[in-house]
């Protein structure tokens, strides 16, 4: 049987921080309610309110401004996301991700926000914030903090973020001319499901990689290790090759429901050679 809770829907940002500030550690933000609405009724979270984010309008910004970047509200969708011109033009890796999560009907409720929030290893939208060095933007009554997101996540399900304290959205950098970026993703069947293993490879105008992962370790992770590798040598179909095999070096699936650790392994070293050789011969910019 599903748990009592209080359910409150805020117009404004202060009237959501002041309800965090009276009753945040019982208390849970929901965006589209994708995450946090199966761990209720399956009674594995049990909040005594739940503040929905949603009706507060600064969180629906979707905005990319030339010379600054891009910022995604809250309120977002996955969707949303997916679909932005901006996006699929700047930040390609970005909307590749958001298309592959779920179905067309679960994005239409589920947030980018609420995707880091719930800090899942296999979150699909980590890796392309990972590899376009994003910032989360987080606010509370006593002020607010931006954190790149390479540092927000702390464990499994976890995060640096006070109960007190609510995402108000993330930002983006301008990626410089010149960038590349894809996402690739293998899971169990297509849609309904997160990642078996999720590899977003960008290669900026300087010829640099950037590399992040999702659910090879208890959270997304950024592969500086292997980055800093694959930049001190010359592009080359043989780079590729490495950098598949040398990526199996720097990760920690552990097996579960969706895969053993050995074929999470397995598949990680193929999708991280398949995206950098994708990338090496020119793919990963914007094809309207
Ligand atoms: C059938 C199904 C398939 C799925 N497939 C995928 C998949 O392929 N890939 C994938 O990555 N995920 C998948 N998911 C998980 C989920 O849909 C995503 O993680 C989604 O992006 C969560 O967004 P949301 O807005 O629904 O978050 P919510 O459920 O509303 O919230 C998730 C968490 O974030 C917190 N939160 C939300 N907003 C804020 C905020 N503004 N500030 C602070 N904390 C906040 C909540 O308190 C909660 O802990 C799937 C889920 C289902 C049910």
């Amino acid at each position: 049987m599903l748990g009592n809770f209080d359910y409150v829907k805020p117009k404004t940002l202060t009237e959501a921080l002041e309800y965090l500030d009276r009753h945040g550690p019982e208390s849970k933000l929901m965006a589209g309610g994708t995450d946090l609405l199966v761990l209720v009724r399956r009674n594995l979270a049990m909040p005594a309110h739940l503040v929905d984010v949603k009706g507060i309008a600064e969180t629906g910004r979707l905005e990319f401004i030339p010379g600054q970047g891009l910022f995604i509200g809250a309120s977002v969708t996955v969707n949303e996301v997916a679909g932005s011109e901006a996006v699929k033009e700047r930040y390609p890796a970005l909307a590749q991700a958001a298309g592959s999560l779920a179905s067309h009907q679960l994005r239409n409720r589920a947030t980018l926000v609420g995707n880091i929030c719930n800090a899942s290893p296999g979150a699909d939208l980590a890796p392309p914030l990972l590899v376009f060095e994003a910032v989360v933007h987080m606010v509370s009554l006593l002020g607010s903090r931006m954190v790149p997101v390479a540092e927000f996540f702390t464990g499994v399900k976890k995060t640096v973020l006070r109960p007190e304290e609510m995402v108000i959205g993330v930002s983006l950098p301008e990626p410089p001319p010149g960038d590349r970026s894809l996402y690739l993703k293998q899971a169990r069947i297509k849609g309904h499901d997160l990642g078996i293993v999720g590899v977003a490879a960008r290669l900026t105008g300087e010829k640099r990689f950037c590399l992040a992962m999702s659910a090879v370790a208890p959270t997304p992770i950024r592969l500086f290790q292997l980055e800093q590798t694959l930049n001190a040598q010359p592009l080359s179909p043989a780079l590729a090759e490495r950098a598949g095999e040398e990526a199996r070096r720097w990760i920690h699936p552990i097996s579960d429901v969706r895969s053993s650790a050995e074929y999470r392994t397995h598949v990680a070293g193929v999708l991280v050679k398949r995206a950098v050789a994708r990338l090496i011969s020119g793919e990963g910019t914007y094809d309207a």
